[in-house]
């Protein structure tokens, strides 16, 4: 059990982020959320969590676009045994027509965030000796699709990243690895619907059985409570020793 562990979970008001903070709760964690709203809905996620599981949940304001922020997130919780860096946006566009402001936002929050929580969290669970560190990466750090440059470039170097935290941690009771999901449908996939329908001028119905699920050779999303399991798994003792490497959830994306 994760009782007495608290997890930080960056970007986790909505989608992957929520999903893998119910499966940590209920697996015992304390969990903070994070986005870079304060709304009270934000806070209610917290509320419903520490209800449902009896665990203590809090909700963080901090915008990971913004390197201070990521540090001071960490700071505010106080503790942070396992540390889920998740937050990120996607632009699709061609690279020739890529929003500069896009390039930048993405690199900033999909990786840049990640050196700037990992540095933070570090020395905390050297101190504790224990933690986790969970990339929440995607089969897009290991292979490339058209119109995603920014994207694919940050999946990329977060998965290096990954592993030179897991070198520098390699000797203490501390992991560092990166998940890979393939397609999970949640507002960030939907929101590239309409944009990769333009791109490949498609209906709505293909782009999601004729792109999306075409790479995926299991035909059916990945769900926001299988990357839970998988962030469960790696806090577990069976995990002690997987540290530096990747975990697909793809449904087979990467076999092809
Ligand atoms: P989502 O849009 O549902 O969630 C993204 C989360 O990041 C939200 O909580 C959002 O509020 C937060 N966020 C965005 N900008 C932020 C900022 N500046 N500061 C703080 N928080 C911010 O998308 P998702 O699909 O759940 O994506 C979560 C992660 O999973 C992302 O890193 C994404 O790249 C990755 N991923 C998703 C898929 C997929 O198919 N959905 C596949 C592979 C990887």
């Amino acid at each position: 059990s994760l009782n007495g562990k608290t997890a930080i979970i960056t970007g986790s008001n909505s989608g992957i982020g929520l999903g893998v903070a119910w499966e940590l709760a209920r697996a015992g964690a304390d969990v903070v959320l994070n986005s870079f709203t304060d709304r009270d809905e934000d806070h209610a996620l917290a509320e419903e969590i520490a209800k449902e599981t009896g665990t203590s949940a809090r909700y963080i304001k901090a915008d990971m676009s913004k390197g201070d922020e990521c540090r001071a997130l960490v700071e505010k919780a106080g503790t942070c045994d396992i540390l889920v860096n998740n937050a990120g946006i996607q632009h699709v566009a061609g690279i020739d027509e890529f929003p500069v402001e896009k390039w930048d936002a993405i690199i900033a929050i999909n990786l840049s965030s990640a050196f700037h929580t990992t540095a933070a969290a570090l020395p905390g669970m050297r101190k504790a000796g224990w933690g986790r560190v969970i990339n929440i990466a995607s089969a897009h750090g290991l292979t490339a699709s058209p119109y995603k440059s920014a994207y694919v470039a940050a999946k990329h170097g977060i998965v290096g990243m990954t592993k030179v935290v897991a070198l520098e941690t390699a000797q203490q009771p501390i992991t560092a690895n990166a998940i890979c999901p393939g397609y999970v449908l949640t507002p960030l996939v939907e929101a590239q619907i309409p944009e990769t329908m333009k791109e490949y001028d498609m209906s709505r119905e293909d782009v999601i059985k004729k792109v999306m699920l075409e790479r995926q050779p299991s035909k059916e999303f990945a769900t926001v409570e299988q990357l839970g399991g998988t962030c469960v798994f790696l806090c577990s003792p069976a995990a002690d020793q997987i540290t530096g490497t990747t975990i697909s959830v793809d449904g087979g994306w990467t076999a092809l």
